[in-house]
Order: structure tokens, then sequence, then C-alpha cells
């Protein structure tokens, strides 16, 4: 792109359409964008595929000097920088891959003003050498905005917390006059508040899209014979499509691959456990061949631009919603009907929930981890609208969409409102300082010695549940917390405390239902036990 050295800088839409080659822009990009190249702060949360880049990349070339874009991960920055470089920006990127000679180099064309943008991984822009470089472009007033992409990294509550960027605080009091824009994809409603809070921007204009993808069809099923589940969707659901299966562990990884391949698909494996090359190889196959599945651990698919993914299915519990919405989401990203497939079983749920406990972490993560996962298991267990759950996680309120398998299939449930209801007032009793599971020891009449040190075996609601079985008054916590009747309060020990939305509930003025379980599946269970 020609460096404007007339007056009036170019337009917004004329840079999407010369130096993008687009004719319109999507979504709130016009908005953020403008609001961006006039001086404006901005948080932006878009979900993947959204088009986030553009958000800064054109101010960055509205605005004079050199826009300054922060990303933690290596691979996504050469990506961005050959496309742009393609496109005729001078953009370059400063992190480890560079060695020292390729580095200064960069520095030299940051210092003669010869780069629109410049992508820096947030441990490189905190070293007093680059500061100190900001500092000369901010004198000489060469510095056109800064960019904070995957903003979720600076919480701390968060999967992918980046320490450094607790740092990026530094920006606004260094640079108070320049222009900052944090992107993210992935930021539940606490996490919002969390990056708005830790990067000084509260002030900050929010643009907020929606995470809908209504060409997405949700389906969740009961693990049975999942091998052979898999095979049926995929037979009845989309033939010779493209699509990717997720499993947890790199050997289930190669047994399903192998196993598909024999009932006759076209299938590869795909984790971390295999060598580069071959890696490499699956992954241009799945890019250039029609119909290819790809089994794969989670390795597979950040930054993976394939637009006709017809179905993702999991034959393992992701670890967490956002989890799931992420490696659904790469499902029909050409906006034509997809499917987003799981079939989970309680068992995922204890290995998950070993996994953390046996896991080296500190005992706040660990407390997160499993909080993280009982919401996923709210949303597995849901009665009603996926779609719905889906998108309250993210703070956004829609009706039934009638493209989830709870829409097109409403299931089976049982009236819960009673256990609901006693499970409410115990929380209540108890002083809203208790977990779940000391709450269902209390309901169920169980002496342990928290109980009895707590002496809570005097109070009304000790032992009124006990026509419930422990693994049901999991299903009722779980519930209630994916509902939201409940909060969890993850600073002191997953203790659970009412929210105002359970005030109907407890007055009487709605019902509470849960998922039936399958008869077959019980009858199983109950028969294993003995
Ligand atoms: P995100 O960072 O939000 O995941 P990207 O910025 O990588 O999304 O954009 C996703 C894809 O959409 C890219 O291929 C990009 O070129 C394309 N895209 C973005 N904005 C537009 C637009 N206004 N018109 C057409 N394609 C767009
Ligand atoms: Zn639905």
């Amino acid at each position: 792109y020609p460096a404007s050295t007339s007056r009036t800088p170019p337009s917004a839409l004329h840079i999407l359409e010369h130096v993008f080659g687009y004719p319109a822009f999507r979504g709130e990009q016009q908005a953020i964008v403008e609001h961006v190249a006039a001086g404006g702060d901005a948080l932006v949360l878009m979900p993947t595929g959204g088009g986030k880049s553009l958000c800064y990349q054109i101010p960055a070339l509205m605005r004079d000097g050199t826009a300054i874009v922060v990303s933690p991960l290596i691979a996504l920055m050469q990506d961005q920088v050959s496309a742009l470089v393609e496109a005729g920006v001078r953009a370059a990127f400063l992190n480890s891959s560079l060695d020292m000679d390729a580095a200064r180099a960069v520095e030299r064309a940051l210092w003669d003003g010869e780069l629109d943008l410049l992508y820096v991984a947030p441990e490189r822009l905190m070293t007093p050498r680059f500061l100190d470089q900001l500092d000369h472009l901010r004198d000489t007033h060469r510095l056109a905005l800064f960019a904070i992409d995957e903003a979720h990294c600076v919480s701390q509550w968060g999967h992918d917390f980046r320490p450094e960027y607790l740092q990026l605080s530094i920006l606004p009091e260094r640079y108070p006059s320049i222009p900052r824009i944090a992107l993210t994809a992935t930021a539940d409603r606490q996490t919002r508040e969390e990056i708005a809070e830790r990067l000084n921007l509260t002030h900050a204009r929010r643009f907020v899209s929606s995470f809908d993808r209504p060409n997405i069809r949700y389906t969740i099923v009961d693990k049975d014979d999942p091998r052979r589940q898999l095979l049926n969707f995929i037979r009845e659901e989309c033939p010779a499509q493209a699509g990717i299966v997720y499993c947890l562990s790199r050997r289930k990884v190669e047994e399903t691959a192998a196993w598909l391949q024999e009932q006759g698909l076209n299938a590869l494996p795909y984790h971390a456990g295999m060598t580069q090359e071959m890696r490499a190889e699956h992954q241009t196959r799945f890019l250039r061949e029609d119909g290819l599945i790809m089994v794969a651990t989670i390795a597979f698919g950040m930054g993976i631009d394939k637009p006709d993914v017809r179905f993702v299915a999991h034959l393992d519990l992701p670890r967490s919603i956002e989890g799931y919405y992420q490696e659904t989401g790469r499902a029909g990203r050409d906006g034509l009907p997809a499917q987003a497939w799981m079939a989970w079983g309680a068992q995922d749920v204890v290995q998950q929930r070993r996994m953390i406990d046996e896991s080296e972490a500190s005992e706040e993560f660990k407390r997160l981890a499993r909080n993280r996962l009982d919401v996923l298991v709210g949303l597995v267990e849901a009665t009603t609208c996926r779609r719905q759950h889906l998108l309250a996680y993210f703070g956004e309120e829609s009706g039934p969409c009638g493209n989830c398998d709870n829409c097109l299939n409403p299931p089976q449930t049982w009236d819960a409102t009673e256990a609901a209801r006693k499970a409410l007032s115990c929380v209540y009793r108890t002083g809203q300082r208790y977990g779940a599971g000391h709450l269902i020891d209390v309901l169920r009449g169980e002496l342990t010695d928290k109980v009895v040190e707590r002496g809570h075996q005097d109070i009304t609601t000790f032992g009124i549940g006990n026509e419930l079985d422990e693994k049901r008054w999991r299903t009722v916590f779980r519930q209630l917390v994916a509902r939201e009747l409940v909060a969890v309060d993850h600073e002191r020990y997953n203790a659970l405390r009412l929210t105002d939305a359970a005030r109907p509930l407890l007055r009487g003025e709605a019902e509470f239902h849960l998922r039936l379980e399958r008869e077959r599946e019980r009858g199983k269970s109950r028969s294993k036990r003995r």
C-alpha cells in the first residue's frame, strides 16, 4: 500500500477494497474501525472467524505512524504478517523466532518509520530496549495505536493466562494519548470485566458481537457404543464430508482413526506425538482433499482456516464450554449447514475430575478447572435449547433455536422442583458458605466430620433429601449452577450462594425439570455395581 503523502487519510472502505480486496465490512467492523481510527479505545469481543484482524489493521493504515500489535502466538504472528506483506502492507514481527540480525533489521525499520504494523510478543514489548524505541516513536508522533490480540490472556481465571499480559497496563500510563484496542474471542462475563480492569479499559467502548453460529446444529448423545454411534452419525448425517473428530488421548486418536479406516472411511490421525513432517502432511491433505476426516487431539485446529468442515465430533468431553465452542466453531465457517456432535458419559466426567485432582496445579487452579467442568456438564445434561445455554455462557440472551437436538427432539424429563427447592434452602440455611459436596451430605443426612463440626445435623434441612442418591443431587446442583440460580464463589472453595434468579423457585412460582437418564443406562450402571 503506497504511503500516503496527501493530507486527507484514505477512508476505511477504500482500504478495505483496495488493500484487502473485500467489498463490504462485516458486522461491527466498520464501527470499530472508525472508532479506533478516530483515536478511541475499544474492547472487542468477536467469535473466531468474525474478522477481528481488520478491526486494527485498517485503523493502523488510516493513522500516521506504526501500529504495535501484541500477540501471544508466534505461528499466528507469522501468518498474519505474511498475508499483510502479500497485500502490500509494510508489516513485520519481533519474537524469539528471529535471530539477532533479523531482529535488528526490524528494529531499524521501526525506528526509520518504515512499518505500518509491527507484531510483537508481550515479553519483547516489555523490554527496556523496546520501550525506548516506543518512546522515540511517541516523541516523533509516529505511534499509530496499540492492538492487544487474544486479550483474555490477561485473565488469571482463563486457561491461556500469560503473566506478561498483566504488564500491558504500562501502556496507558506511558502512552496515554495513543488509542488501544483489545480483542478476544473467548470471554465469559467474568473474564470480560477482568480484561477491562487489568488493561485499564473500563472506559473503552465495548463492541460485543453475537457468538451465535446459527448454521451449526448441536447434538449431544449419551455414550453407549461410541465408535459405532460415531460411524452411524457420519454415515447418516454427513457421508463423504470433511470433518474433525476430537479425542482426549493420543492413543485414542490413533485407534479411532485406524478403526474408521477399516470401516472404509477416509480418516487420518493428528496429535502432538507424531513427527512434524507427518503432522504437516496430514494437515495439508485435510486442507486440500475433499471429504477427509481428521481424528485429532486439540493440538489440531488452531489457526486452520478450512471453510467447508461439515462436522466436528467429540468422543470425549472437552475441558470447558469455551473449548467446546472453539472446537465446534471450526465447523461450517462457510455459513452452510454443519453439525456439532458429541457422545458423552458420566465416566468422562469422573475421568476428567480425576485428571484435575491428580494434576500438579495449584488448589486454586484445580477449583477453577472443576468449576469449568461443572458448567460444561450443565450443558450436556441440559433439557432445553443447547444454543441458549451456550450463548448464555457468553452473556447473550436468545430464544430456543429450533436447530439443536433438544429443540428438535425434546428429551424426557423429571420434575426436580421439590429437590431444587430443598437444595436452595440448604444453601441458605448453612449460610451460603459451602460447596455442593458438603451440602449433599447435609441433605442426605450424612454424619460426616464436617457436618458434626459445624453442627449441621441440627438444622432443618438435615436429612430432608435422602430420597435421591448422591449422583442425582450432583445433577441438581450442577443444573442450579448452569441455570444461574446459584453462583459459585471461586475464591471461597467453590462455595455456593443464591442469586436473584432463585427467588421464583423458592416462592413456588417456577418449576425445575431435569433430563431423565434413559432406563437402559441406569439399568446398566446398576448391574455393574452388583
Ligand atoms: P478472527 O481473528 O476474528 O478469528 P480473522 O480476522 O482472521 O478473524 O478473519 C477471518 C476471515 O474472514 C479471514 O479469512 C478474513 O480475511 C475474512 N474477513 C474478515 N473480514 C472480512 C470482510 N469484511 N469481508 C470478507 N471477508 C472478511
Ligand atoms: Zn435449540
